[in-house]
């Protein structure tokens, strides 16, 4: 009899329900897996999870070739060093390697100090991993040196939130409410590639009769089904939101009551805006002042209204800032804390919300509290058992810690264990950072593939994933959402609760025993742990339990008690700052970190291609994926094109300040003149962020990967451009863009 198992796709932040057949797991959760043959799991529509209704992507549709062990790594693998050379990578039992990762974190822990370990988690991993994760870092290594990559996805929507509403939740609506909204403007998104079933909430929306604005410096798949298209300047954002406002003030748009009820800041948000007219703002830019006038009529006029942003705004120097201008624009016209209303991030990340609530980021622990709280401290402390004062203080974020890797002195750290991320392809300024993690004594990386990253690792440690493993995932919305196990993980394989209690018992944590800390491998049991550790916090997950989400089909945050309802829409009465109001943030405009000049005429913007996901580790080895999309390219403009005097398929090499990388062009007249696009999920020669700038916001931490300048060539005509420049990433060929494709 076939058996089937209700899970969700391993992929993005929308987390779609889906029904997987012909299910083989038998043994206990987070056990060494029995053998079995190559699964035959067939992905099956699931309509009645109401976020998808059953519709999948691509990538969603194909997520049953990630379970074939011949994409897998199913064995530890070590790499010997003599005399400070490095060897091979070789296979190694479990033991061998597991005491190799314990001796050598311990010994350079003992000559270095706790904080010369560090510890890089992902946005893909489940709330437990990420909880267990950053316990593990706090209670067995003892090191402030943990972060996540989804420092480089959300935290400066993160960020915004916080300042504007006092709590960070990617939607504080949920997506069903969309299309009952009047206006709504999408702020550097583009879900028709990175999540199209949720395209069906925007149609809707035009099908009630609202209005969608899209901003965005291309005409992307999305735009093109916007009512109105604005088509700024990469790290233009801040100013077209500043511009928005002062229409707002100037043509009487201000919701004068919910101004003076709900917020504070106003004048000070005012005044800023007031300094960027609508023909300031166009030479800003470079949005006709005829297309701002509309789009403020458009959105201030309307009764309910919402913006939504992603990448495109966020991941700049002043990202933080940027999403706090289109915030402010939300207050003013009193369109947020009401039904239909209000400013949402669309969150990238499978478990990009989930990730960044228990403890993987750097300044938190779990339930959104801060690691600089005595009293978050006392309660977190007490339910992992150990002395508060033990526990660290806040260490670096994403980039710096993983600019610190290898560096001499006291603030280097020398020793990384890496879960569930590729920072040589995902990393800003990636060249850079594969040096770094290169020069490190110890590089431990758990992944289900040979990345990239791991591709440099000391010891590879080979982990149990998605439809292998039972846990939780937070989507977008806040909806806490449950992954089944479905089938057993090839032979070889652990999981990563397994990984980290082994290592902690090699490290003298005991566990099991008492109100000694714990470290168990039972995913249900560590929610239950991390029930407990978030009770009272901002995310608060104290009622959640699993099998209220198997009968409620997920439950949002906040929910403390077991009775509670779960909070599908915040704000509504209050928000959640001291005195209940929202706060304007007194944000003006500046440029992007690097602004094109002679020597790098045009702008580089980065993103993402339907058919990769991220860091492309999975989905490159997918072949339905890479067949529809097998490599990197650069887009840009037929008239810019004619200008270099370069055709479709020419090899390009597009240079910044921090290398180079080469890849074919690919004409379009969606793209601005002055811009060039390139997606990032490709390593090798192709790689988009060896091109990047980590110039980073001074809030959020977060990298500036959606704007820096560049000079585009074709291949072959570059010698004559070298002057003044040091590329530190030369491929040897286009081809070379694939690098690490099929390399597991
Ligand atoms: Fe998976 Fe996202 Fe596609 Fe849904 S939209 S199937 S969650 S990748």
């Amino acid at each position: 009899m076939t058996t089937t198992t209700d899970t969700h796709c391993p992929y993005c932040s929308l987390q779609c329900g889906m029904r997987l057949a012909g299910a083989t797991a038998g043994s206990a959760a987070g056990a060494a897996a029995v053998p079995v043959a190559a699964p035959s799991v067939e992905v099956l529509e699931r309509p009645e999870f109401p976020v998808n209704r059953g519709a999948l992507c691509g990538k969603g549709q194909n997520a049953a070739a990630l379970l074939s062990p011949a994409t897998r790594l199913t064995a530890p693998l070590v790499r010997d060093r003599r005399e400070g050379r490095r060897g091979e990578l070789r296979a190694a039992s479990w033991e061998e390697a597991l005491e190799r990762v314990a001796d050598g974190l311990a010994a350079i822990r003992a000559e270095h100090g706790a904080d010369a370990v560090g510890v890089f988690g992902g946005g893909g991993l489940t709330n437990e991993k990420a909880y267990q994760l950053g316990k593990f870092a706090r209670v067995a290594l003892g090191t402030a040196n943990i972060d996540y990559n989804g420092r480089f996805c959300m935290s400066s929507a993160a960020a915004a939130n916080r300042i504007a509403f006092g709590i960070d939740r990617g939607l504080p609506f949920p997506l069903e409410d969309i299309p009952r909204t009047d206006c709504l403007i999408l702020v550097g998104g583009n879900p028709a590639e990175t999540m199209p079933p949720a395209l069906r909430y925007f149609r809707e929306l035009r099908e009630n009769g609202g209005t969608l604005i899209v901003v965005d410096p291309r005409r992307t798949r999305t735009a093109e089904q916007a009512d109105l298209h604005l088509q700024p300047l990469p790290g233009s954002d801040l100013a077209l939101a500043l511009g928005l406002l002062h229409l707002i003030v100037a043509d009487g748009m201000v919701d004068v009551d919910f101004v003076a009820e709900r917020t504070t800041g106003f004048e000070d948000a005012r005044a800023a805006a007031m300094a960027h007219w609508p023909e300031r703002v166009e030479r800003l830019t470079g949005v006709p002042a005829a297309q701002l006038r509309q789009a403020a009529q458009l959105f201030g006029r309307a009764r309910t209204g919402m913006v939504l942003t992603a990448r495109g705004p966020e991941q700049q120097s002043k990202g933080t800032d940027t999403v706090g201008a289109w915030i402010n624009l939300c207050l003013a016209s009193g369109k947020a804390g009401r039904p239909y209303s209000g400013y949402g991030c669309l969150t990238g990340q499978g478990n990009g919300q989930g990730g960044r609530e228990h403890g993987q980021k750097a300044d938190q622990l779990p339930g959104y509290r801060s690691i600089e709280d005595p009293a978050a401290r006392a309660h977190v402390a007490g339910v992992w058992g150990v002395d508060p004062d033990a526990l660290p203080r806040s260490g670096r974020s994403a980039y710096e810690l993983l600019d610190s890797l290898g560096r001499p002195g006291p603030d280097g750290v020398r020793a990384l264990l890496l879960m569930g991320s590729n920072p040589v392809v995902s990393a800003p300024r990636a060249a850079h950072i594969a040096a770094r993690l290169a020069s490190l004594d110890l590089l431990v990386v758990s992944d289900l593939v040979l990345s990239e990253t791991a591709q440099l690792a000391d010891v590879v440690l080979p982990s149990a994933q998605w439809a292998e493993e039972t846990g939780t995932m937070t989507n977008l919305e806040g909806r806490v959402i449950l992954r089944q196990r479905a089938v057993d993980a090839p032979t070889g394989v652990r999981g990563d609760l397994w990984l980290l209690r082994e290592l902690a018992e090699r490290l003298g944590v005991k566990h099991g025993t008492g109100a000694k800390p714990r470290f168990d491998d039972d995913p249900e049991t560590v929610f239950e742990e991390l029930r407990r550790a978030s009770a009272g916090g901002q995310a608060d997950y104290a009622g959640i339990s699993y099998d209220r989400i198997r009968a409620e089909d997920g439950v949002f945050w906040p929910c403390p008690a077991e009775d509670h309802p779960g909070t599908p829409r915040l704000f509504l009465d209050a928000f959640a700052t001291p005195d209940g109001r929202a706060r304007f943030a007194p944000v003006t405009h500046r440029p992007a970190a690097e602004e094109p000049d002679a020597d790098y005429p045009l702008y580089l913007t980065t993103g993402r291609v339907l058919a990769q996901y991220q860091s492309g580790a999975q989905t490159r080895r997918v072949g339905a994926l890479n067949a529809a999309a097998p490599g990197p390219f650069v887009e840009l403009h037929p008239l810019l094109a004619r200008r270099l005097k370069v055709a479709e398929g020419d090899a390009l090499v597009v240079t910044s300040r921090r290398g180079r990388a080469v890849a074919p062009a690919r004409l379009t007249d969606t793209i601005r003149q002055d811009t060039v696009f390139m997606p990032f999920h490709w390593g090798g020669a192709g790689r988009a962020n060896t091109l990047t700038n980590p110039a980073l916001d001074p809030t959020s931490k977060m990298p500036e990967f959606k704007v820096c300048a560049v000079r585009v060539e074709a291949a072959g005509r570059t010698e004559t451009a070298e002057r003044g420049t040091q590329p530190q990433q030369v491929g040897a060929s286009a081809a070379g863009g694939t690098a690490g494709r099929g390399k597991a």
